[in-house]
């Protein structure tokens, strides 16, 4: 079983994360406030827009407000690493193929959405094709923004709204995810890993790393993930599109990021 992950801050990390906490809370929150208060003086509220679009900001904003104090309220405080694990905090000398040297460091922050992002991916393909049977045919993400494509006949906006209501319930159940090293031999017996197509992955890999978001979906992977659906929070199902004949879109992207 995976142990809960807390979020490893350096420092700096810290100290930028709380540069933008005072700007969220202090200026931003401010003409958030005065948005709102000149909005109302354009009239009657109930047909008041430009009202409702600023009460609308404000909410985001204090969301925005309340992730990053969490945030910060249980991230720990760690050193620079110096042993040979890459972490959090790693300063790491990497050469490219020309020789130039240059230093890197973990973005945490970017990192970390990314794999909330990811995880919600594979959740997403263990939704999708349990209660519609519809297999994977193409994804892609950033941090905090994804696509994925479905083998489905038609698309609609209801059913991206559909979807969202699913995934959302799923998310929230807190399945742990695991990662697993099957032998080759063996992952080909896997219906789950037959289904997102196993058999893609190069002859000469013998051991295939599997992510299990245990109860929901298996998918042979070698990305990064959280430890739990919860951490990935709620997921908004923005676009729905239709490219091509059995290839139907859905864009996603993550409310808090
Ligand atoms: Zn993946």
């Amino acid at each position: 079983m995976s142990e809960p992950r807390t979020e490893h801050l350096t420092a700096e990390q810290r100290a930028a994360l709380e540069a933008e906490l005072a700007e969220l809370e202090g200026p931003r929150r401010k003409a958030a406030v005065q948005a709102i208060k000149t909005a109302r003086e354009f009239g009657d509220l109930s047909e008041n827009f430009e009202y409702h679009a600023a009460k609308n900001e404000q909410g985001l904003l204090e969301a925005r407000i309340r992730t990053l104090r969490d945030r910060l309220n249980h991230a720990v405080t760690v050193e620079h690493q110096t042993d040979e694990h890459v972490g959090v905090g790693s300063i790491v000398g990497i050469a490219d193929e020309h020789g130039d040297e240059l230093e890197v460091e973990i973005d945490w922050p970017r990192r970390h959405l990314l794999m909330r992002t990811h995880t919600a991916l594979h959740a997403l393909s263990g939704v999708v094709f349990r209660d519609f049977g519809a297999k994977v045919t193409g994804g892609n993400m950033e941090p905090g923004v994804a696509r994925m494509d479905f083998e489905l006949d038609g698309i609609s906006v209801e059913f991206g709204q559909d979807v969202e209501r699913r995934l959302n319930e799923e998310l929230t159940r807190g399945y742990p995810t695991e990662i697993l090293y099957l032998a080759r031999q063996e992952a080909m017996k896997d219906p789950d890993l037959i289904r997102t197509k196993v058999n893609l992955i190069p002859e000469w890999v013998e051991e295939i790393r599997v992510i299990d978001i245990v109860g929901l979906d298996r998918q042979a992977d070698g990305g990064t993930h959280v430890a739990s659906t919860l951490e990935v929070g709620t997921v908004r199902v923005v676009k729905t599109e239709s490219k091509g004949k059995a290839n139907k879109r859905m864009r996603i992207e993550l409310v808090d990021r």
